[in-house]
């Protein structure tokens, strides 16, 4: 049988729910709702707030289309605007809530219509508008132009504060709300020019109709032929189900260790803000796994989103052979200010994994221009990781890293015990016995010691103690051979220092980081080196054979630049000291339960390891359910969240992993 493509999706399924929205107040908005409520069977309208004591627009909906289903979510008397309307009745417009029975309500069949109040930027409180309302829920937008003079500077301001929240302009509806509001020439351009800059097309245009006001029927029908190619177009039919998106990535897309078929269920996720990962259906997972450690800030940091956004406008990206860029110096120059003294050579690589290729070509480089030609491997203690790509495994942990599966592709390197003793016990000098010996009987053909400082991550989530790493660092002087210290899961805070090297006052040779560099946004790592290395490399021929298509790339490196800005203007040190003691609090309980092996915190790192291996995808169906994003794998439930949760989110997460161990799921 010859294998079929798989079919595009149309992207023209019928939404849930579609936001109408004004460029203006009077706008047309209401006549636009109605309009589609008589066109759209099975459709229902909700005003999300309603002021003032006129007219209400529930009545005008029932007026022209008699029996059709439409709801009120907040009604005040004042006719103002929501945030003062409710003010005046001491009422707080809380938007995740209004979200939330804006997302109910529209659950059942059909489509909503969700009529907003005002323009995009009306205020529902004095710190948020409907545009971050619209933000939470992830319905497309119909913008109703008021069709003045004006308009055209209103309508592409309102769709460019849509666009900017990453919210769907499906189009414009233009209203003509008086009678001749400007010659015919002028109204017509109008629509031209906003659907030409507006980037969206022109979905209906409704003349003014005076016999609107008093509902006569006529006017509706008027109001009906004008926006019928409109509904038509919200009643094409949905995608079959075999296109929807998570069943197409089920069958047809592969993820990080996963089965492949037939594969777990994904949940789709259509947009993140703060600490919150939105659900395609609308739910909100309170995050803690930080987007594999590197979401530091929480998501769509707005310091982030424009340094992205302005690079991207300016050159995002050109190759860095004989060319060089101001994102790249100025990134590297905040790289070698921050981290620990020595560094003065920064590579660019694309992911951690070339990272440590990278740094692993370096080292061995190194030894050839220094006339070491036999130093060629590598030495790492156990329960490392250290990435996927294949030098980079093969000093990852034997075991955990799957050496047997690839043996015969994967360079054999050393491995010496795991590191210890743990970070909060009392040092014991015999802990670097093993590598003691391994050093000093290899020391001729080895190049560097490559290890993760004081936390192992994905080996693990082993916390050992910094007297070990400061041992470590005087065998490999005594030994002749470099230091790469893999800060990538580290860097950037994460254990309660920029980077953990300094919980040993450790100077290595040469230093890895990435996940959190970027503040999770695109992916940029990078290879720090000392003087010393830059010479010997030189000295061996000149070039570090090593040159990704998209090194330093401009947008990545402008993003990790404004994250690492926002990250020392932050408090970050007591904020993850505040997490630490958190973490310990909500988690120290599940020490003694009998399927718990072990509890530890450092830093923003809380791990419970389980005495038996977790049934990773229930347990994050669980989590799922009740509101939190974590991901355990082997032995090990851990949070590692953004910098940026709060105590009662902390405890949200520990209670969690608590409600798991104490309901019997590990
Ligand atoms: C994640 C990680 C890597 C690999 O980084 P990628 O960007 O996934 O290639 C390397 N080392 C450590 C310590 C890591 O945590």
């Amino acid at each position: 049988m010859t294998p079929t493509p798989p079919p595009l999706d149309a992207g023209l399924a019928t939404p849930k729910g579609i936001w109408i929205i004004g460029t203006d107040t009077d706008a047309g908005k209401t006549v636009v709702t109605a309009g589609l409520l008589r066109l759209l069977p099975g459709a229902r309208a909700i005003k999300v707030v309603q002021t003032g004591g006129g007219p209400l627009d529930q009545t005008v909906y029932s007026q022209a289309a008699p029996g059709a289903n439409s709801a009120t979510v907040h009604q005040f008397k004042h006719p103002s605007s929501p945030h003062l309307a409710a003010e005046l009745e001491a009422v707080k417009l809380d938007v995740p809530e209004l979200a939330a029975s804006i997302s109910r309500l529209a659950s059942g069949e059909g489509i909503t219509l969700l009529e907003a109040s005002g323009g995009v930027c009306s205020p529902l409180n004095r710190g948020e508008t409907f545009v971050d309302l619209l933000a939470l829920l992830d319905f497309p937008a119909l913008l109703v132009v008021r069709n003045v003079l004006g308009a055209i500077n209103h309508a592409l301001l309102s769709a460019a504060a849509l666009r900017q929240r990453g919210i769907e302009l499906a189009g414009f509806v233009f209203c003509e709300t008086t009678a001749a509001a400007a010659p015919a020439e002028i109204l017509a351009d109008n629509r031209r020019t906003i659907v030409e800059l507006g980037g969206a097309p022109e979905l209906g245009n409704i003349p003014f109709l005076p016999e609107l006001a008093s509902g006569q029927s006529q006017a509706w029908e008027a109001v009906e032929k004008s926006l019928a190619p409109l509904a038509r177009r919200l009643t094409l039919p949905s995608p079959a189900p075999s296109q929807t998106l998570s069943r197409f990535d089920q069958e047809h897309l592969w993820h990080p260790y996963a089965r492949v078929a037939p594969a777990e269920e994904n949940w789709v996720v259509s947009r993140a803000e703060g600490n919150y990962l939105i659900l395609q259906d609308g739910r909100r997972l309170l995050d803690g796994m930080a987007s594999w450690w590197c979401a530091i800030h929480g998501y769509g940091r707005r310091e982030i989103v424009a340094a992205v956004e302005n690079q991207a406008r300016r050159l995002p990206h050109v190759m860095f052979g004989g060319l060089t860029h101001a994102p790249a110096v100025e990134l590297a120059q905040r790289l070698l200010r921050i981290a620990p003294e020595g560094f003065t050579q920064v590579f660019f690589a694309d992911s951690g994994s070339v990272a440590v290729e990278v740094a692993l070509k370096m080292a061995r480089q190194y030894w050839l221009g220094r006339g070491k030609p036999k130093k060629t491997r590598f030495i790492a203690p156990r329960g490392g990781y250290h990435g996927d790509t294949l030098g980079a495994m093969s000093v990852c942990d034997p075991v955990n890293g799957m050496h047997s599966l690839f043996r015969g592709l994967l360079p054999e390197q050393l491995f010496a015990s795991r590191p210890g003793p743990a970070f909060r016990d009392e040092f014991e000098p015999s802990s670097l016995e093993n590598l003691r010996l391994l050093l000093e009987r290899h020391q001729d053909e080895l190049a560097a010691l490559i290890l993760e400082p004081i936390v192992q991550g994905a080996g693990g989530m082993w916390f050992y103690h910094p007297e070990y790493l400061r041992e470590a660092a005087r065998l490999c002087r005594q030994a002749g051979i470099l230091l790469i210290a893999d800060e990538i899961a580290t860097g950037f805070g994460r254990t309660g220092r920029l980077f953990a090297v300094e919980w040993a006052d450790t100077l290595p040779d040469i230093m890895c980081v990435g996940k959190a560099l970027t503040g999770g946004s695109l992916s940029l790592a990078a290879v720090l080196a000392r003087p010393e290395v830059a010479e010997g490399l030189s000295a061996g021929g000149g070039v570090l054979m090593h040159g990704p298509t998209f090194m330093a790339n401009p947008l990545a490196c402008a993003a990790a630049t404004a994250s690492i800005d926002l990250l020392l203007a932050s408090p970050w040190r007591e904020r993850v000291a505040a997490l630490e003691k958190r973490l310990k609090t909500g988690l120290s309980q599940l020490a003694s339960h009998p399927a718990v092996a072990d509890v530890r915190v450092l830093g923003a790192i809380g791990v419970v390891e389980t005495r038996r291996p977790v049934e990773q995808h229930r347990l994050a169906r669980f989590f799922v359910e009740q509101g939190v994003w974590l991901r355990p794998f082997g032995h090990l439930l851990y949070a590692m969240p953004p910098f940026t949760l709060g105590d009662a989110e902390v405890d949200r997460l520990t209670q969690a992993m608590a409600d798991a161990v104490n309901s019997g799921l590990v």
